[in-house]
C-alpha cells in the first residue's frame, strides 16, 4: 500500500522497473530506492479578491537525501497531486544523479490554475505555500525551483517569504530567482539552451546539417519558447509549435523572435496569425528532422509514438514518452534518436546548481561562464550515455537512468542503513 497513485506515477514505477530488472537491482534495494523519503500536503487559504476565502492544496516530494539537500521545481497547475509530484521527485533525483550533481529530487506543486488568479491571488498563494513550508525546506535540506505555472517573480516571493521568517536574506533557498534577486545569469534561458544544445549535438553527430534542418515544438512556456528561439538562432527552420490555445504552421519556418514576443507580451500564442493556424492533433505527425515535446508528461502515447516522422525526439518536458511508447520507439526500424528527458532538459536544475553555489558564495559569475559549465555537463553526460547504450545495445532513455539510479544505489550502499 502506498499513498501515491495515478497515471504519472504509476508511470514512474514502470520506468524505474525497466531499469532495476536491467541492472538486476534485488527486489529489497528496490523499494528503498524508489519510494520517497518524505511528502508534505499543505491546505494553503487566502483572500481573494472579492472578499471571499480559498483553499488551495499543496505539495512537496522529497525522494531522497542520500547525495545533498533535495532539488526540485513548484508547479502551479490543475493536474497536480501528490502522485505527478511523487513522480517529478523521482525523475529529479534521476535526473541529478545522471549530471552529478549533490542533489536528491523533490517536487512539490499547487492544484491550480495560475491564469484563473489576480496578481495579487497569485502573490498571495505563493507567499502562503512557501510559508507553510518554512518546517521542511532549507538551503540545505530541500531548494526549490520554477517548473510550470511559476516564474522568477515567484520565486521571488518565495525567497522574500522565507527570508522575513528567517530575519535575513537567504537567497541560497530557491532558484531561479530575478537575477536583482540574486538570481544567476543564464537561469531563465538554461533548459531550452541545454534541450537546443543537446539537438546539436545529436545532428552533428548523425550528419544532419543544422542549416537545412527542420524542428516541431510542442509547448510554448519558458522551455518550448527558448528551445524554438536557440534553435532558430542555430540555423535550424522551427516550422510548427502549439501551446495549449492551438498549434501554428510555416513550411518555411516561423519567425520565433516574432512569435516569442507575441507569447512573451499576450501569455500565449493565441492571436499571433488565423492563416498559419494548424490543426493541434497534427503536430505529432509532422515530417520534421527533430520534434521538442516541451509541455506535459504523456503527450507521446504507443500510437503517438508509432506515427512520429521525425529523426529525433528531444525531451524539453518531463516524461513526455510513456513506456508503452518506449517500446515502440524501440521496434520502430528507422532508429528515432531520443535525447531522454532527464538529460535533455537538465540544463534547468544544472544552473539551479550554479545559482545556488554562488548565493552561498556571494560570488557571482559571467553569463558565458554559466552557458559553457552547462554544456559541458551536459556533453559530459551525453557522452556517458551514449556510450552506455551501445555497450549495451539499450535504449538512450535505459542507459540514462540506469546511470542515474546506480549512483544514487551506489550512495545508499556506501553510507549503509542507519541505524
Ligand atoms: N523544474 C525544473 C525541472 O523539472 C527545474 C528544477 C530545478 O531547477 O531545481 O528540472
Amino acid at each position: 500500500m502506498t499513498v501515491y497513485s495515478g497515471p504519472v506515477f504509476d508511470m514512474a514505477v514502470k520506468q524505474f522497473e525497466v531499469i532495476a530488472n536491467y541492472l538486476s537491482i534485488p527486489e529489497d534495494a528496490r523499494t528503498r530506492l524508489l519510494m520517497p523519503k518524505r511528502a508534505v500536503t499543505v491546505s494553503c487559504p487566502i483572500h481573494r479578491d472579492d472578499g471571499t476565502t480559498a483553499v488551495f492544496e499543496g505539495y512537496r516530494v522529497q525522494h531522497h537525501l542520500t547525495l545533498g539537500p533535495t532539488k526540485g521545481g513548484t508547479r502551479f497547475a490543475t493536474s497536480v497531486d501528490l502522485g505527478e509530484v511523487a513522480a517529478l521527485a523521482i525523475w529529479m533525483s534521476w535526473k541529478c544523479a545522471l549530471v552529478g550533481l549533490p542533489y536528491g529530487g523533490a517536487k512539490g506543486g499547487v492544484c491550480v490554475d495560475p491564469a484563473s488568479l489576480s496578481k495579487r491571488e497569485l502573490e498571495a498563494l505563493s507567499r502562503r505555500y512557501m510559508q507553510e513550508m518554512i518546517p521542511f525546506v532549507g538551503p540545505h535540506t530541500d531548494v526549490m525551483a520554477p517548473d510550470m505555472g511559476t516564474n522568477e517573480q515567484v520565486m521571488a516571493w518565495f525567497m522574500d517569504t522565507y527570508s522575513m521568517y528567517q530575519g535575513k536574506t537567504v537567497t541560497e533557498i530557491v532558484t531561479g530567482k530575478p537575477v536583482s534577486a540574486g538570481g544567476t545569469l543564464g537561469r531563465r534561458e538554461a533548459t531550452g539552451r541545454g534541450v537546443a544544445h543537446m539537438t546539436r549535438r545529436v545532428m552533428n553527430d548523425r550528419g544532419i546539417n543544422v542549416n537545412h534542418a527542420t524542428a516541431v515544438v510542442q509547448g510554448f512556456g519558458n522551455v518550448g519558447s527558448i528551445a524554438a528561439l536557440e534553435l532558430h538562432n542555430m540555423g535550424v527552420k522551427v516550422i510548427a509549435v502549439s501551446d495549449h490555445t492551438g498549434a501554428l504552421y510555416r513550411a518555411a519556418g516561423l519567425d520565433i523572435p516574432e512569435l516569442a514576443l507575441h507569447a512573451a507580451t499576450h501569455g500565449s500564442i493565441a492571436g499571433y496569425s488565423n492563416e498559419l493556424a494548424l490543426d493541434p492533433k497534427e503536430i505529432f505527425t509532422l515530417p520534421c528532422d527533430v520534434i521538442v515535446p516541451a509541455a506535459m508528461e504523456r503527450v507521446i502515447d504507443a500510437t503517438v509514438a508509432a506515427n512520429l516522422r521525425c529523426r529525433i525526439i528531444a525531451e524539453g518536458a518531463n516524461g513526455p514518452t510513456t513506456p508503452e511508447a518506449d517500446l515502440v520507439l524501440t521496434q520502430r526500424q528507422d532508429e528515432i534518436f531520443l535525447i531522454p528527458d532527464i538529460l535533455c532538459n537538465s540544463g534547468g536544475v544544472i544552473v539551479s546548481y550554479f545559482e545556488w553555489v554562488q548565493d552561498l558564495q556571494q560570488l557571482f559569475w559571467e553569463e558565458e561562464e554559466v552557458v559553457q559549465r552547462e554544456y559541458r555537463i551536459l556533453d559530459r553526460a551525453f557522452d556517458r550515455m551514449v556510450a552506455r547504450a551501445r555497450q549495451d545495445k539499450v535504449f538512450n532513455r535505459t542507459a540514462a537512468m540506469a546511470i542515474g539510479v546506480k549512483r544514487v544505489q551506489g550512495a545508499k550502499n556506501t553510507r549503509g542503513l542507519f541505524p
